[in-house]
């Protein structure tokens, strides 16, 4: 009993001794800490390994680093198991724009700069589909049964929740003037005035 005491005292100073060490000699650790945290996936596709644990609100993937203490990043992690360390003034850019994605196959690295202009680009691409009058003036109709609130019109009209605003500004005759159809605020949904931004 004592003995086995010590043993396993001793294994547990050894592996603190190794989580002190750099990557590449606590590699195993660090590879089952981070994968025991992914969602599965089918390894035969190009999904997206999906982080299960801690996120961020921006969706990143967060973990305790056994040998600081301290909270890394997920993908970054990824990365450096197979890469070794992130070189200074680099960042793990996602090629699938999955911010809780740890697929190495789906991170590269890159320059910040790189980085603001993956960003940029899917700005760009989040942008809502425009809206044909006719479209406008069905939308309209639509609030107007009561039935849908503006978060669903985004969704049907726009194929995203987020279009929310741009419903809003075409229900209160801000946008599309031209378009006929019924304008009002009442209705389901949040009203326009008690909407700061
Ligand atoms: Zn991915």
């Amino acid at each position: 009993m004592q003995k086995s005491l010590v043993v396993r005292g001793e294994i547990f100073i050894v592996r603190r001794h190794l989580m002190s060490e750099t990557i590449t000699d606590d590699r195993e650790l660090l590879q089952v800490r981070l994968w025991a945290r992914v969602k599965p996936f089918n390894i035969r596709s190009n999904d997206c390994a999906l982080w299960g644990g801690h996120r961020l609100p921006a969706g990143y993937g967060t973990l305790q680093d056994p040998r600081t203490g301290k909270p890394i990043y997920a993908h970054r992690l990824s990365w450096e198991l197979i890469h070794g360390p992130i070189p200074e003034g680099h960042v793990i850019r996602h090629l699938c724009d999955n911010p809780s994605c740890v697929r190495p196959a789906h991170l590269k690295l890159g320059t910040q700069k790189e980085n603001m202009d993956d960003r940029k680009r899917n700005q760009r691409e989040k942008c809502l589909p425009d809206l044909t009058d006719e479209d406008v003036t069905a939308l309209l109709y639509c609030y107007q049964t009561g039935r849908w609130s503006q978060g669903d019109l985004a969704k049907m009209f726009l194929g995203s929740g987020a279009g929310q605003p741009t419903i809003q500004r075409i229900l209160s005759g801000k946008s599309y003037k031209k378009a006929k159809g019924p304008r009002t605020n009442k209705g389901r949904g949040r009203k326009p005035g008690r909407r700061k931004k």
